[in-house]
């Protein structure tokens, strides 16, 4: 069945399941979660499951179209390339089509992912609809910020919490199904924070992140930062710029906690993820000092998502080390 593909989350499934198996389907929900828990692939198999005959088999022609996302009673919206918002056009144009009244008995289902990105105009549009929903018709919002849509939007959804996985059940993933072997799946393990998702797109670079933490810790270790916060500064995507600054300091916040837990162990931390430089570097502060330091980059690494000037603020948390 079409759930079976999600790890973890089992109440957040049982309650999307439970809707459909009590025909007690609401007009909207929000699933809400950190980026890549599963909230699409939910949102996607939640489709399968009112569209498919046998309920979501994943081995149908509905089942099939609903994955290639050109299934007709079902609309994927999302911001586009190189675009930052969801823009106002895409939700009018959605609206006239829900104002058609459906051709068959199929119920229709809108799925918009990243639904923060919609600005408080589209918002605003997209209530009206959400107020008065068109018949058999199912709009699932799918957001990483919640904390950015209305409160009157959210309060016609149902909304759904999708919570970062443990540890063990990513590893688990990042060995058996992204093929990895223990060193890589171990780091990637560790920067995906409990979203497999986020552990499927780092996969691909799985061999280049330790040489890019070592690169990192040694250009913190030397006081040497221009080659690092250069190169950030050359991505002109802003979302890819933003994303590899976050990874940047992740990698520096795990070598930090890696340091403490040494300390704490009094022993010495893994090599494979603090260089020897690094941790001599660091190995003058006691655990408080540690813990602020940690705390300082997890404070930065917020500061990327709120629009801050990225090279800038991965430079700054590197001089704070
Ligand atoms: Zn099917």
């Amino acid at each position: 069945m079409s759930y079976d593909r999600i790890i973890g989350n089992a109440p957040a499934l049982a309650r999307l399941q439970g809707a459909v198996a009590r025909r007690r389907v609401a007009h909207a929900y929000l699933l809400a979660g950190p980026a890549g828990v599963g909230k699409k692939l939910a949102a996607l198999a939640f489709a399968k499951s009112l569209l498919c005959a046998k309920g979501g088999c994943d081995a149908c022609p509905e089942c099939a179209r609903v994955e290639a996302g050109r299934h007709p009673s079902l609309r994927l919206l999302a911001r586009a390339d190189h675009k930052r918002e969801i823009e106002i056009d895409q939700i009018r144009e959605l609206l006239r089509e829900l104002s058609f009244r459906a051709v068959d008995d199929k119920p229709r289902i809108v799925i918009v992912d990243e639904a923060e990105r919609m600005n408080e105009e589209s918002q605003n549009c997209l209530l009206k609809t959400l107020e008065e929903p068109p018949d058999r018709c199912v709009i699932v919002l799918i957001s990483a910020s919640p904390a950015l849509l209305l409160p009157t939007i959210v309060s016609r959804c149902q909304t759904i919490l999708f919570m970062p996985l443990s540890d063990e059940a990513v590893l688990t993933f990042a060995r058996e199904r992204l093929k990895l072997d223990a060193a890589p799946a171990g780091l990637i393990t560790r920067l995906a924070a409990g979203c497999p998702g986020r552990a499927a797109a780092l996969a691909p670079e799985a061999a280049d992140l330790k040489a890019r933490a070592a690169e990192l810790l040694a250009a913190v270790a030397s006081g040497d930062l221009n080659t690092i916060v250069e190169r950030i500064s050359k991505i002109r995507e802003i979302d890819q710029a933003r994303e590899r600054a976050r990874e940047q300091l992740t990698l520096l916040a795990f070598a930090l906690r890696e340091i403490m837990r040494a300390c704490a162990l009094q022993t010495t931390p893994d090599p494979d993820l603090v260089p020897a430089d690094f941790a001599q570097r660091l190995a003058r502060l006691d655990a408080e000092e540690l813990a602020d330091r940690i705390q300082g980059v997890l404070d930065h690494i917020r500061t990327i998502d709120l629009n801050a000037n990225v090279p800038l603020t991965v430079e700054d948390a590197m001089l704070r080390i």
